[in-house]
């Protein structure tokens, strides 16, 4: 992705850096061909007479925010053929291009894949990447795995449909083990797997069950493992998030759960977590309306209630967490995302502060970028986020994407309201 040549000085506005600091009032953030040199009091910041110069009118100064669980292939989804059989491949790149963007308009300057259609998100990082089209810095996933019969075994056997285009089904650590030897050779970077069920699917899939035998689960890891890819997985179930945690996965998604046993083996190796929460909430708020049943709407409501709780247990004991999740259904198309931040202080009971922290610097450690992105500190990369308001005050502004006056990748102002319009 290229840097923005030359020095700009975003100023006039509060410095909320994404480290979990104090907001630092009258601040600036320099940038020098596409790197933060400087981040904090405007008094002490040197001097760069020649700088472009960004004002952020008295708002918010805050690093890009980092979508850690994102379905790009995603669009409306309310029923389970949207998720697979309804487009072609082709549309649905289409659709997935057009997500890529809306995220990037929303202020997430990068994002983790929680798995896709195809290949679609692999190709997708790489044209990003290159400039060829607008989106978040990703990380990849592409096709994910489940045990035959689980949560993403949906398609009757009659239909004579397989579901190679979004999952592996699988039927025991040999049959695990060489579906991750397709994602080595399909290039992503996550492998993504489903040990548990969800509240979707309250007759044989529900959130207690378990999809993945713990023996799949280990030759998932070591597989990957042996090939430098990461494993994560869809962990309702306290026993499928401690057999995750013992088989040695890199993260968790959802966590939902947690007893303190897991919570230990989950701090032990800092293994960071996406709750994904707000989902469940939505679900339980608009469900009715997109025709869940009322066994679906009870298990999301005992998946937000125990949720919540994982995740205040999580953040007090010091873990990462990254916020995001499963964006792109009915009732949470694309572009909403920024309803998790809300939803974290207004639901969970979250410090504003911490929230940001978890959805800057808790999202780059999940990618594994923490060096790079995440905070505004000198020497990472300018993805930035200008925001007219205080943040720290009512952290809905975020929600509307009116009140973002820049979003920046590498220094160059992708989006927001100071962009002209193009010409074309
Ligand atoms: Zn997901």
């Amino acid at each position: 992705m290229k840097l923005q040549p030359g020095t700009t000085v975003v100023k006039n506005g509060q410095l909320v850096d994404g480290t979990g600091s104090a907001a630092i009032p009258n601040a600036a953030v320099i940038i020098t061909d596409g790197l933060i040199t400087y981040a904090g009091p405007a008094i002490d910041a040197p001097l760069a007479p020649d700088a472009r110069v960004i004002d952020a009118r008295g708002g918010t100064i805050m690093p890009g925010l980092v979508e850690a669980h994102i379905h790009l292939t995603y669009f409306n989804v309310s029923e389970l053929q949207d998720l697979d059989i309804k487009f072609p491949v082709e549309y649905v790149t289409l659709q997935s291009a057009v997500n890529a963007k809306t995220a990037l308009e929303c202020g997430y300057t990068s994002a983790r894949s929680g798995g896709c259609l195809h290949n679609i998100d692999v190709w997708m990082k790489k044209a990003i990447e290159e400039d060829m089209i607008p989106g978040p810095r990703l990380s990849a996933s592409g096709r994910e795995i489940c045990g035959a019969g689980g949560l993403m075994d949906w398609n009757p056997d009659f239909r004579r449909i397989g579901m190679e285009g979004i999952v592996f089904i699988v039927n025991g650590p040999e049959q695990a083990r060489s579906a991750v030897r397709k994602l080595v050779k399909d290039g992503i970077e996550w492998v993504k797997t489903y040990p548990t069920g969800d509240a979707a699917s309250p007759d044989i899939n529900d959130h207690h069950t378990l999809c993945m035998t713990f023996e799949e689960m280990h030759a998932v890891v070591a597989t990957a493992h042996n090939h430098g890819l990461k494993v994560t997985g869809h962990c309702r179930a306290t026993e499928g998030i401690r057999n995750a945690l013992k088989a040695g996965y890199d993260a968790i998604e959802h966590g939902t759960f947690m007893d303190d046993e897991c919570l230990d083996l989950l701090l032990k190796r800092n293994v960071p977590m996406c709750p994904g929460l707000g989902f469940e909430l939505l679900s339980v708020q608009r469900g009715k309306e997109f025709g869940l049943s009322q066994r679906v709407l009870d298990g999301h409501q005992e998946t937000l209630e125990a949720g919540a709780e994982s995740c205040r247990k999580v953040l007090k004991a010091g873990g990462t967490l990254g916020l995001g999740g499963d964006y792109g259904f009915a009732w949470t198309p694309h572009g909403t995302y920024a309803q998790e931040m809300t939803f974290f202080v207004n639901y969970v009971g979250f410090s504003t502060l911490d929230t940001i922290t978890c959805a800057t610097l808790g999202g780059a450690k999940m990618m594994g970028r923490e060096r790079e992105i995440g905070t505004l500190e000198a020497g990472k990369l300018g993805d930035v986020l200008v925001v007219a308001g205080d943040v720290l005050k009512d952290i809905s502004i975020l929600e509307n994407r009116n009140n973002l006056l820049a979003v920046m990748q590498g220094g160059v102002v992708k989006a927001g309201t100071l962009v002209k319009p193009a010409s074309f």
